[in-house]
Formats: structure tokens, sequence, C-alpha cells
């Protein structure tokens, strides 16, 4: 007798907590996906009998290891670095390398498993993976991080290729982190892979739009989310988290939408101005001074930095949280419906606890998951690399063009998921469903 799509799941997910002790936010990530699964075993039962949930969440390898480097006062410091190959039944392992303090495998795991349906939802022949490092770039002069991220390369770059895997960037990896391992990749190896990873800078076989792909791409899945219910972004109140690019260029975008961007935050507080923030000097703090928010209410009249409560306190119309996950809790979640939030989107990986999502869509609010919502900033990746296999670059508004007919495809493609398996506002599962089935298929045609 066929096992019934409810039973298969839950025996899914008993053997994930099994085979991963205190994995919490894997636990989470993987818990999410399941519940969105089950109407779609039911009808697919040929998924359910080549064990494809069961071979989906067990990664296809995992890689961790040593990264010795020294400081500038020459004493020896040990990290660990890692890197989870989760899925390449489309394409080689696409993910970003993330460096803060507490990293450990079950963020990395949680990180990689979104990625297989994020990638999936792009429809760019991208697999899935994610890595990074317990290093705190924070402090650390130019020259330790040049020296971290050429160790964490020697022994990374053996795992890597254009046709294999190909990290980016993620929290605490931007262009400069890209530049040494990329010249570190070169060395080992004595060739040019631009494709081996992405991010690179614009003038070394880099793609233009891919800095601001991820908040841009954030804010047009919004766009297309309000449309559903006859809105748009227009005089709308936007408050975000995180001042990273994320936040900077969802800022950029929404702005030059018409939206009325009030509120953003970092690690020391959140900053209100009700005056809409002033771009300019934010990108001023943020990208070249690497100052905290408190300094920019120091020059704006009207502006308050505060350290109380939280940026989700301030009434809006929007919500993009895009600093990091778990962020936006149960309480954070009550408070933005009591001032009418009509949309949350996540600009970040699982900003949102499940509680809080729970609150957001039983009040009816637009909620858009950040493997659906953030995909602009891999999908503009997966352009970088097929820039760099012609040996091309496309202009800005070539490759934002692209972008924006990535991030309506996705938007479209939740809602026909959606549609056939529940209600057409449920990006979750719509977003799952339809991510599941493009890696699905593959898997099946590929074998056991
Ligand atoms: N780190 C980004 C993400 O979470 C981008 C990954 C990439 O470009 O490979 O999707």
């Amino acid at each position: 007798m066929p096992v019934d799509a409810n039973t298969r799941i839950e025996a899914v997910y008993a053997e994930v907590l099994r085979r991963n002790p205190g994995e919490t936010e894997f636990h989470q990530a993987v818990r999410e996906v399941l519940h969105s699964l089950a109407p779609v075993l039911r009808q697919r039962p040929e998924y359910a009998e080549a064990k494809l949930v069961e071979r989906l969440v067990e990664p296809e390898r995992q890689v961790l290891f040593r990264v010795p480097w020294t400081d500038d006062r020459g004493e020896v410091h040990v990290n660990r670095g890692f890197r989870v190959e989760f899925n390449s039944a489309l394409g080689p392992y696409k993910g970003g390398l993330r460096f803060v303090p507490d990293l450990g495998l079950d963020t990395v795991k949680f990180l990689a498993f979104e990625q297989i349906f994020k990638n999936a939802l792009t429809g760019l022949s991208i697999g899935a993976g994610k890595g990074g490092a317990d290093f705190d770039p924070k402090g650390r002069s130019d020259a330790e991080v040049m020296r971290f991220c050429q160790s964490f390369m020697t022994e990374l770059h053996r795992h890597l290729g254009e046709h294999t895997d190909v990290p980016a960037g993620d929290i605490g990896v931007g262009t400069r982190e890209i530049g040494y391992l990329f010249g570190q990749y070169k060395r080992l190896t004595n060739r040019y892979e631009a494709g081996v990873l992405t991010g690179k800078g614009i003038g070394w076989g880099g793609s233009h739009a891919r800095t601001e792909a991820t908040g841009y791409g954030t804010v047009h899945f919004v766009r297309e989310m309000l449309a559903t219910r006859g809105e748009d972004l227009a005089g709308r109140r936007v408050v975000l988290s995180g001042s990273g690019n994320v936040s900077l260029f969802a800022i950029e975008k929404a702005q030059a939408l018409g939206a009325q961007v009030v509120a953003c935050s970092d690690s020391s507080g959140y900053l209100v101005d009700e005056d809409g923030l002033d771009l300019d000097l934010l990108k001023e703090i943020k990208l070249e001074r690497r100052a905290r928010l408190d300094t920019y209410a120091e020059a704006r009249a009207r502006a308050v930095f505060s350290t109380r409560g939280s940026v989700y306190d301030v009434p809006c119309d929007i919500a993009l949280p895009c600093a990091t996950q778990n962020e936006l809790e149960e309480a954070h979640a009550v408070s933005l419906v009591k001032n009418g939030v009509k949309a949350v989107a996540e600009g970040a990986n699982m900003p949102c606890t499940p509680y809080a999502v729970e609150v957001l869509r039983e009040a009816g609010v637009l909620y858009g998951p950040g493997k659906a919502a953030n995909a602009g900033g891999v999908a503009t990746s997966a352009l970088e690399m097929r820039q760099n296999a012609a040996r091309v670059s496309w202009t800005f508004e070539e490759t934002e063009t692209r972008l924006a007919a990535v991030m309506r495809g996705i938007h479209t493609d939740c809602v026909t998921a959606a549609e056939e398996f529940g209600e057409a506002d449920d990006y979750v599962l719509g977003a799952n469903a339809a991510g599941f089935f493009r890696v699905a298929e593959a898997m099946q045609s590929q074998g056991v």
C-alpha cells in the first residue's frame, strides 16, 4: 500500500532531526519546505517512489577545513572554513560565502538548502551550495583580510571550478574579498578562470548590476506582489532592516519607484528619517567610511537614531528585512500588523521566524520569502557566469532588464504553483513547489 504523503514527510523530518542533531536553523528551513511538499507529493506519487525528498534533504558533499593565518602583529589564528555542496541537479553548485564570527555548519546548511529552491526558481541552470568561515572581518586590516582569504582559498580551491562549484559573496564577503580569493585561485591553478567566482570587480570579469541586484530584485518582487492587489510602490512608506549592500540598493530602487523610505538599521540600532533617507549620505557612511548609523543622525535635522525597540516599530506599508536570519520575530510581526503593513519581502535569507510568518499570513499581509524575493542576487551571478563564458560584458541597462525579467518570471511561477496546490497569494507554497519541480525533474532524469 502506498505511504500517505503526510506520513512520508513526517518520517523524512524525523530522519533529518536524527541525522543533524542540534542544527536548529537547518531544521527550520527543512520543515518549512517539507510542509509545502505534502500536496505536491500527493499529486506526483512517482517522486515519492524515487525517494526524491529523502535525497533532497541530504547534502551531496560537505567540506570542513582549517584556515590558519597570521595577523599584523605576527600572531597565528585558526578559523574553520565550510563549503556545503547541497545539490547539483541543475548546474554547478552556486551560492555565497559568509564571514561572520559565529558561523557554524548549521547555518551554512540551512543557507545551502534554501539556495536549492532559490537557484531553481531563477531558471538559470545553477545548482546549490553555500560556505564561509567563522572569521570576523570587523576591525581587521586590509592585509589581514587578504591573508585570511588567501589561506581560505588555499584549501577551498580544490573543490571549485567554473563547472563544479562557483561561490560568490554574502555577509562579510564583498568585492574586496572576492578579489583576494580570485587572485589566490589564479595563483594556485595558473588559470584565468573568470567563471569560478561571481561578484568580481567590473574591470576583471564582474557583471554590471551584480552589486545592486539583490536589493533591486527584492523591490521588483514586492512591486509584483502589490500589483496582484492592484497597488504599487509610489507614495508608500518603506522600512528596512540592515544597511549593507542588500538594504542600500533596495532603498535606491524603492526611492526610484517613488516610495518614501523612512527607516533602516545596523547592528548598533536603527535610524528614522521622516524626510526620507538620504541615500548618498548612507552610502558614504556605510560603504566608504564603514561607520555606524548614529553618525547619520548627527548630520540630518529630523533624523533620530535609536537603540530601544526595533526598526519594525516604525509604522510602514512595506517592510523589507534585509539583515540576517530570524531577526524579525513574532512580536515584530504583531507590531507591523498593528501599524497596517501591507507587504513584507525578505531581502535576507530566512529573516522572519516561523511564528512571525504565521502572524503576517493570518493578517492577510503579502509575504515574499527570501528564496523568491532575494533571488535577484544569485540570478545576476548566473548572468555574470554567462558573460564570462561568452567573454562579453553587457551594459548596466541590459543586465538590469534581464534581472527584472527574471524576477517577474519567479513571481509568476510562484503564483502559478501556489494556485495549483493552495492559495494564489501563498508565496511560500508557490516558491517551494515551483523550485522543487525543477530540481525533482532533473534528479529524476539523472537517476539514483
Ligand atoms: N549570497 C547570495 C544569496 O544568498 C548570492 C549568492 C550568489 O550570487 O552565488 O543568494
